[in-house]
């Protein structure tokens, strides 16, 4: 059926920003063909790519694969080129596409030219149609022909030439534009489809990796679902060490986790590592893709996660990465590791005293092929010092080991350069050089010793049983060699009677007591990738980033950092997903964490709640009144404690389940609702309280600031904050560091220490009157666990009074008083 409609896809190769966007490869087709099939969703009577005379030879071939016309015309009037093709077709509307973007709403393409036709088609003349609130890089353009010809002919402006809408929309007095909102399932303006810039470009590239198994084009549902998620938005970006000097393992093991992942391997164009060429060429046999490979880090519009494998990272180069969504870094043998995300060592570091997220020797890949026993007459030997030898050792080493072992094979890598020397002067009959050993992992068992330095090679080597003997090529690489019990030579003592000595002395065999397991780095990495970073809660961004706060502790979830400003223990980065405080919290959770429910517990609650309600008519002044607020009443134990007391209790919570038990069975005045989004004078018909408490509900809050912000402004004058929260100074914290932080809950993003709480509650307006130190656990005390006395003797009396004088509980309660507005 004749629609009287003509698509015309606007096409060029030249682009500035990214040349030869258009054909660029978007899942196995070019980034313009994307652009077509969508296109071709929308009902019209022919379809085109307009282009310039340059690009048509290539773009023609494109046009001709997926059915489209190609029409050459005009390189920057495109005004012109699109008038030259109207000239030439019979047609009444126009809808305009441009070819960079491969993720349009063909559905709203469709909705937007109907709504065109329609309003002329009843007299309501339009000259000119589009939808807002699209993703940018998700709408197209409707004009009619008549309009856009005269247009043509009436305007002599550049910017209406080269962008051709203009012509129409910002000449409204001869014409009728109309720009209208569109509807809500396409209306996300915050969403960015287009592609400009290579970092978009990338962007695209995740796209279609997360809808690898949708049938494209792509629905609306789908790009925004894409759009919208974590792995669209967490582009990993493998960074290894390509310096000559640092051998080829740091960019092979990046190479292979990028293959597992799909992630990005980022090699810069002044990369000296001279094996790049033929390792690209060796990885993508093993299904490694062209695009993978980039030159450059995409820019802040679409934030990498960076994943170092440096060896030694330099403070510039981590400067330059000062706008990620996240850093994690491999094997760091710097010292600048404060400012990681997450530390992962792999090979285990000689740099036991800092702190990293996890240390798993499984991601080493083993070797299939090992060795059936130890053999102690070494009549093969290899000899290879990374894929180059910066200390140039290969060849005295093995002149050395032809002399200890005359009968031996010896076996020695150089490089390429080396070796066209050393194969016209060698005259040593039992020594063979080699430039390299394809897959050397499974070649290893063939040797009786392995000659290597301290890294991968050495590992792989024990792991095929093979005697290992370790050269020192830095002060590093020989600390590491010392600590993990490999037999070595020590530096500048690379001679005959050391060597000897040490094969004599030392153990060829170490016991590395590793982790056997296999495991894949790359999907490791990318299930952490997912992680986010978290600012201080009370500070937020305003006084420095947040990798500038020193690291309290790591763990395989994640970092907790103490904010240099306010000294807040903090979340700074966790890849647990955040939780819903559903009916859920209450029944199950609870009861996992306490083996009761929340309601069955409730009169032991309400007991400890008698207690806190004492300590505040303790420190309350007279003329205050009686209202007090518990945010986050639950099923208001609190509220029953107080309202003992003849406060009037009032409550908020997050759950609904809770609310309607506090109203229908305790009958307070309760509403369901987040905070600080509530509004109390609107819920309750009250501005401010006398007193305002939390119990165990702070440590939840992400952001802290704008919550005790809130607090001062829902307390009067003199009146009581208070709050229980663990206590990073209890027995379990100060005893057991790395347990405590590993056991604190993933959603509590504040670790309060009482000693530092004054500090930052005064920022809020407050002044700190009594710290009630509870959760007393003399079981938990070091010595009680050694001795494993009973509670009934002296020892845990004594330890039990010990932790209440030193408030070493592992929980604290604070009590404050409001001292001014904020
Ligand atoms: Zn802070």
């Amino acid at each position: 059926m004749k629609t009287n409609r003509i698509v015309i896809i606007q096409c060029r190769l030249s682009s500035s920003r990214l040349p030869n966007k258009a054909l660029k490869d978007l899942g196995g087709k070019p980034l313009l063909a994307w652009t077509m099939e969508s296109m071709k969703k929308v009902p019209a009577d022919r379809y085109f790519v307009a282009t310039d005379y340059d690009s048509y030879p290539i773009i023609k071939k494109i046009c001709d694969k997926y059915d489209y016309e190609c029409f050459e015309g005009e390189l920057n009037n495109v005004l012109k080129r699109f008038c030259d093709l109207l000239q030439k077709v019979k047609c009444e509307t126009v809808i305009r596409v441009t070819a960079d973007n491969p993720f349009l709403f063909y559905e709203a393409a469709i909705s937007s030219v109907e709504e065109f036709e329609n309003r002329n088609k009843n007299k309501n003349h339009c000259d000119y149609l589009t939808f807002t609130g699209l993703p940018h890089g998700s709408g197209v353009e409707i004009f009619s022909k008549t309009s856009i010809l005269k247009a043509a002919e009436l305007t002599d402006d550049e910017y209406d030439k080269e962008h051709v809408g203009p012509a129409l929309y910002n000449h409204k007095e001869n014409f009728v534009c109309e720009f209208i909102p569109s509807a809500a399932r396409f209306n996300f303006p915050e969403l960015r489809t287009t592609v400009d810039t290579f970092s978009d470009y990338l962007r695209a590239i995740n796209i279609v990796k997360f809808l690898h198994e949708k049938e494209s084009p792509f629905t609306t549902e789908q790009i925004i679902e894409a759009c919208k998620s974590k792995e669209v938005n967490s582009p990993m970006i493998f960074v290894p060490s390509v310096k000559q000097g640092h051998g080829t393992g740091h960019l092979r093991r990046c190479l292979a986790a990028a293959i597992d992942s799909k992630g990005f391997v980022f090699i810069p164009h002044d990369a000296t590592l001279q094996e790049i060429p033929s390792l690209l060429e060796e990885y993508k046999t093993y299904g490694l893709e062209e695009f993978q490979i980039i030159h450059e880090i995409p820019d802040s519009s679409y934030p990498p996660v960076i994943i170092t494998d440096s060896f030694v990272i330099s403070e510039d180069e981590l400067n330059s990465y000062s706008h990620a969504k996240s850093l994690i870094m491999m094997d760091e043998g710097s010292d600048l590791t404060k400012k990681a995300d997450y530390l992962l060592d792999i090979i285990p570091s000689v740099k036991s005293n800092r702190i990293s997220n996890l240390t798993d020797s499984g991601f080493i890949t083993k070797p299939l092929n090992v060795k059936k026993e130890k053999i102690t007459t070494f009549a093969r030997i290899l000899v290879c010092v990374g894929g180059e030898d910066p200390k140039s050792l290969a060849i005295p080493s093995s002149n050395i080991l032809s002399k200890i072992y005359p009968d031996a094979l010896i076996t020695t890598i150089v490089s390429e350069s080396v070796y066209d020397e050393i194969i016209n002067i060698n005259t040593n009959q039992n020594i063979s050089y080699l430039k390299k050993i394809e897959n050397l992992r499974e070649k290893l068992f063939e040797y009786d010793l392995v000659v290597t330095h301290y890294g991968l090679t050495a590992f792989e080597a024990i792991y095929a049983g093979c005697a290992t003997l370790l050269l020192s090529t830095t002060k590093l690489h020989e600390q590491l060699a010392q600590k993990y019990d490999f037999a070595f030579i020590p530096e500048n003592k690379l001679d005959l009677e050391t060597v000897k000595k040490v094969i004599q002395t030392q153990n060829l065999y170490p016991a590395l007591n590793l982790n056997s397991d296999n495991r894949s780095l790359g999907n490791f990495l990318q299930e952490i990738s997912l992680g986010t970073k978290y600012d201080c809660p009370v500070c937020s961004k305003d006084c420095n980033s947040s990798d500038e706060n020193y690291i309290v502790a790591r763990n395989s979830t994640r970092t907790y950092r103490r904010c240099k400003n306010c000294s807040m223990i903090y979340i700074s980065w966790s890849c647990v997903q955040e939780k819903k405080y559903e009916k859920s919290y209450f029944f199950e959770e609870y009861k996992n964490q306490y083996g009761k429910t929340y309601q069955e517990d409730f009169e032991s609650i309400k007991k400890q709640c008698v207690k806190r309600v004492q300590n505040i008519i303790e420190i309350k002044r007279r003329t205050l009144g009686k209202n007090v607020l518990d945010i986050g009443c639950a099923y208001g134990p609190f509220l029953s404690a107080a309202d003992d007391f003849n406060f009037t209790p009032f409550g908020t919570d997050i759950s609904s389940d809770a609310i309607d038990y506090v109203r229908t069975k305790l009958h307070f005045p309760s509403v369901c609702s987040a905070f600080p989004q509530i509004n109390c004078a609107q819920e309750f018909g009250i501005t401010q309280f006398d007193v305002v408490t939390m119990w165990y509900v702070i440590e939840h809050f992400q952001d802290l600031k704008s919550v005790l912000t809130k607090v001062n402004e829902l307390l009067k004058k003199d009146g009581i904050f208070a709050f229980s929260t663990p206590s990073a100074e209890g027995v379990s914290a100060k005893s057991y560091k790395e347990n405590f932080f590993e056991n604190s809950p993933s959603d509590h993003f504040s670790v309060w220490e009482p000693s530092k709480a004054n500090v930052i509650l005064k920022k809020f307006g407050f002044q700190v009157e009594k710290i009630v130190s509870t959760g007393h656990h003399p079981e938990r005390f070091p010595s009680i666990k050694k001795s494993n006395c009973s509670s009934s003797s002296l020892q845990w009396k004594i330890v039990e009074k010990l932790s209440k004088v030193k408030q070493l509980g592992d929980t604290v309660e604070i009590y404050c008083r409001k001292i001014r507005d904020l």
